[in-house]
C-alpha cells in the first residue's frame, strides 16, 4: 500500500517502540507479551490520536481550515491531542466535552487532560451526557463561519477514513518491526472506542495480507454493535487505500466483557491492570482505555485464551494524563 499518496504531515516521534514486557509475562505464566509504545507518539504526551491527526491535520490543511473543531468525554485524549496540534498549527481550537459519567468530582472536570487543554490555549464547550456531539459540532461550525471562520471537524476520536490511515500505517509500522526481530506475532490486542485505531489496524494488516488476529477489548459499546462499527470503517478505509476485497467480517473481533458499568466508569480490573503495569513494567496504563485493555488481556491470559510460547503484542494507545483526572481510584488500598 502506497500511504504516500495521502496528504500527511510529520509530528509523531515514529517508529514508536516494540518492547518485550518480560517481568509481566513471568507473572501472568502465559504467553509472551510485548508492547507497542504508541503512548510515546511525542505530542503532548502522546497516544494513538497523534497518528490519525498527522492524516487529518493534513486534510484541515489542504481544505483550508483556520479552525478545527473536535469533540469527546470530558477526559478525551483525542481532545488534549488535537489542542497540542492546532496550537503548533496557528488554529484556533474548539473541543466539545460530553460528561458521559455525570461525575462532578474537581479533578475529573478540570484536572488531567482537561488541564491540558487549556494549556494549549482550546476553547472547551461543556456537554452534558446523551447531548448529539455532532449536531452540536454543526452548530458551532456554522456559527463560526458565518463570523468568515474556516473551521474543520474532526469527528470524535478522528474515526473516518483519513484518521484510520494513521492506523493503516500503523499496521505496516509493527509488521516490519516484527520482521526484523524475527517475531512471529499470534495476536495484536488493543481497546477500542471510536473504532479508528482497530479499522485501520486490520486495513491495513489485510492488505499486506499479515495474518496476524487483533482483538480490540471495547470500552463502551456490547461487542456485535462494536464489531459492525468497526467493520464498516475498516471497509471504508480498505477501500479508501484500495484493497477492499481482502477484508472479511470474520477479521472483525471485539470483546466487551472488561467495560463493567459503562464508559469511564472503575472496575476492579482496570484498577489491577494500571497498578501490576506500573509496578512490573514501569509503564503507565490510564483508567478509560489502556487499563480496561490490559485488564481484558491479563484475564484472558489467565483463562488460558493464549498458549505459552505465543507472542500477544499489546498496543498501549496512551492516556495516562486522565489518570490525574481520577486520582480517587489509586494509591488508597492495600494491593498485596
Ligand atoms: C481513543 C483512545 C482509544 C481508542 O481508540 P479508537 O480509535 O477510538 O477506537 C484507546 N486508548 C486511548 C488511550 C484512547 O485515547
Amino acid at each position: 500500500m502506497h500511504l504516500a499518496r495521502f496528504p500527511r504531515l510529520r509530528f509523531a516521534h515514529l517508529p514508536t517502540p516494540l518492547e518485550p514486557m518480560e517481568n509481566l509475562s513471568r507473572l501472568l505464566g502465559g504467553p509472551n507479551l510485548w508492547v507497542k509504545r504508541d503512548d510515546c507518539t511525542g505530542l503532548a504526551g502522546g497516544g494513538n490520536k497523534t497518528r490519525k491527526l498527522e492524516f487529518l491535520i493534513a486534510d484541515a490543511q489542504a481544505k483550508g481550515a483556520d479552525t478545527i473543531i473536535t469533540q469527546g468525554a470530558v477526559q478525551s485524549n483525542h481532545a488534549r491531542q488535537t489542542a497540542a496540534i492546532s496550537a503548533r498549527m496557528g488554529y484556533d481550537c474548539h473541543l466539545l466535552l460530553e460528561n458521559r459519567t455525570g461525575s462532578e468530582d474537581p479533578d475529573f472536570l478540570s484536572n488531567g487532560n482537561v488541564l491540558l487543554d487549556e494549556i494549549f490555549g482550546a476553547s472547551l464547550h461543556d456537554f452534558p451526557a446523551g447531548t448529539d456531539m455532532n449536531a452540536e459540532m454543526q452548530t458551532l461550525a456554522d456559527s463560526l463561519e458565518d463570523q468568515g471562520r474556516k473551521p474543520y471537524i474532526i469527528p470524535g476520536g478522528g474515526s473516518n477514513r483519513i484518521g484510520a490511515l494513521g492506523y493503516a500505517n500503523a499496521a505496516y509500522e509493527l509488521n516490519g518491526q516484527c520482521n526484523d526481530l524475527g517475531l512471529k506475532v499470534d495476536r495484536i490486542v488493543h481497546g477500542t472506542g471510536s473504532t479508528g485505531t482497530q479499522a485501520g489496524l486490520i486495513a491495513g494488516l489485510t492488505a499486506i495480507h499479515s495474518g496476524i488476529g487483533v482483538l480490540g477489548i471495547s470500552v463502551r459499546a456490547p461487542k456485535q454493535a462494536q464489531e459492525e462499527n468497526v467493520y464498516r470503517l475498516a471497509q471504508e478505509t480498505a477501500a479508501y487505500i484500495g484493497s477492499a476485497s481482502a477484508l472479511s467480517r470474520h477479521d472483525i473481533v471485539a470483546n466487551s466483557d472488561y467495560v463493567g458499568a459503562g464508559y469511564g466508569l472503575p472496575t476492579d480490573g482496570m484498577i489491577e491492570a494500571v497498578e501490576l503495569t506500573a509496578r512490573h513494567e514501569s509503564i503507565l496504563l490510564d483508567p478509560v482505555y489502556s487499563g480496561k485493555a490490559m485488564a481484558g488481556l491479563i484475564d484472558l491470559v489467565r483463562q488460558g485464551e493464549f498458549k505459552a510460547g505465543e507472542n500477544v503484542v499489546f498496543i498501549h494507545t496512551g492516556g495516562s494524563q486522565a489518570l490525574f483526572g481520577y486520582p480517587s481510584l489509586f494509591g488508597k488500598r492495600e494491593t498485596d
